[in-house]
């Protein structure tokens, strides 16, 4: 295998840090993002000041609150992390097409093609964190090394606003003292039986052999043997093969009148749309998410032929899978669209024809005059609302327990995940019903 290059960017308590960020008075305080109005729930981010009191993410909100009483509690705006998320990512993606997230502050970048064009590693690697301070005003912990287990362990050595490499060859001296409970996949009992077993850091796990680890670990113990010695071999799998993007709305009545639920999945539908051109990607799969009134949550999706990334098409498909949906007669409460199995549309360009480039072109610039003024500044026809807009109700969606995020703004769907849905694409249209439990 040739010697790869893999850089692991991972943003500094990304959501504290942008409210810090955006509320200068902020700085400098322990603050603490966490829960829906900040009354239930566990810390999604805390600050490093309110680290220093003990909090961490994924612990209660009440327990928080016990030991870092001045702390200041915000609740989590999703929408404005992915709105930072997206401007990180397209910093990411102008050094290589090989980004994949991890989350919305955490990515892994191949550039062992990029180097070429743009330096070695360690230039790309300070120039991204340059750029993340610049102009995002934010700090990022940045870690190189010849793979993904490797990078992730440097990224997170000097955080925050860490910045280290692990050169080849260098694997073993920069594992020897470092604790086993650092290597991914070891969590508190595995920790626990190798320290049973004197095993306490990942140089001494590299002491064992082969053999030895199998026995007492099983397929796991292989593993750890490989991780031990710095062998990593999972490639970096770039976002657009990793995503969906979707939108949905929450009606503040129930509708049932089609004109109405037509015009809001063309609003939807421009808004995928104007998202896919945005980052420059086509899709395979166009589905749709149906919730009635009773919360009945239904999903439909089909899988194209030829990808499609121009609003009226996405708006045929998803109205199609929409009219064989089963209403029993009860009204709509919520609409999705969403778009998945994303690619690059390159080497296809050739094959549109020049009325195809001509909408193209078109809906650009549609997307440039929205960017600037706004949503609601274009529409096209089959959108236009005549009275009783529906307003989208974001703040619905972190709430309900029936959209998971993958169904909102699905940010690195697993491989898992993507099996198992295009496993459900042959099935296409008889999709499972997900009923209210
Ligand atoms: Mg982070």
């Amino acid at each position: 295998m040739t010697t790869r290059t893999i850089i692991h960017v991972d943003m500094d308590a990304f959501y504290a840090s942008i409210e810090q960020r955006d509320n200068p008075s902020l700085a400098g305080k322990p603050v603490i993002v966490g829960g829906v109005g900040g009354q239930r729930g566990v810390v999604s981010a805390a600050s490093y000041e309110a680290r220093r009191y003990g909090v961490h993410s994924a612990m209660p909100l009440k327990k928080a609150r016990a030991l870092c009483p001045e702390g200041v509690f915000l609740p989590v705006d999703m929408e404005k992390y992915e709105a930072v998320s997206r401007q990180l990512r397209s910093i990411l993606c102008s050094y290589t097409p090989l980004v994949e997230p991890l989350s919305l502050d955490e990515a892994f970048l191949d550039v062992t093609a990029s180097i070429a064009l743009f330096g070695d590693a360690e230039k790309i690697g300070r120039e991204i964190k340059d750029r993340v301070r610049n102009e995002l005003n934010l700090t990022a912990s940045v870690g190189i090394a010849p793979n993904k287990f490797l990078a992730k362990i440097a990224s997170d050595y000097r955080k925050p606003d860490g910045f280290v490499v692990i050169q080849p060859g260098g694997e073993a001296d920069f594992l020897r003292d470092l604790p086993v409970y650092k290597v991914y996949g070891v969590g508190k009992v595995m920790a626990r039986r190798l320290g049973d077993h004197g095993i306490e850091t990942v140089g001494r796990l590299a002491e064992m052999s082969r053999e030895h680890l199998r026995r007492l670990f099983g397929k796991q113990g292989e593993h750890l043997y490989e991780l031990s010695r710095g062998i990593d071999d999972n490639p970096v799998i770039a976002e657009a093969e990793a995503k969906s993007i979707s939108q949905e709305t929450t009606f503040d009545v129930d509708i049932d009148n089609n004109d109405e639920l037509r015009r809001t999945f063309a609003r939807l539908s421009d808004r995928v749309g104007a998202r896919l051109r945005e980052e420059g990607l086509v899709s395979k799969t166009v589905g749709i998410k149906v919730r009635l009134a009773d919360f009945t949550t239904m999903h439909r999706e089909r899988t194209l032929l030829d990808p499609v990334s121009s609003d009226d098409q996405i708006l045929s498909v998803a109205w199609n899978l929409f009219r064989a949906v089963p209403l029993g007669g009860q009204k709509v409460r919520l609409l999705g669209v969403v778009a998945s199995s994303l690619e690059h549309p390159s080497g296809q360009l050739h094959l549109f024809s020049e009325q195809g480039e001509k909408n193209c072109k078109a809906m650009r610039t549609i997307d440039n005059i929205r960017r600037k003024f706004g949503d609601t500044a274009i529409e096209r026809a089959s959108g236009l609302r005549p009275t009783g807009e529906n307003r989208d109700r974001p703040y619905d969606k972190g709430l309900s327990p029936f959209s998971p995020t993958h169904e909102k703004e699905a940010e690195g769907e697993t491989a898992k995940g993507r099996r198992r849905k295009a496993k459900g694409n042959k099935r296409d249209e008889t999709a499972k019903t997900k009923p209210r439990s």
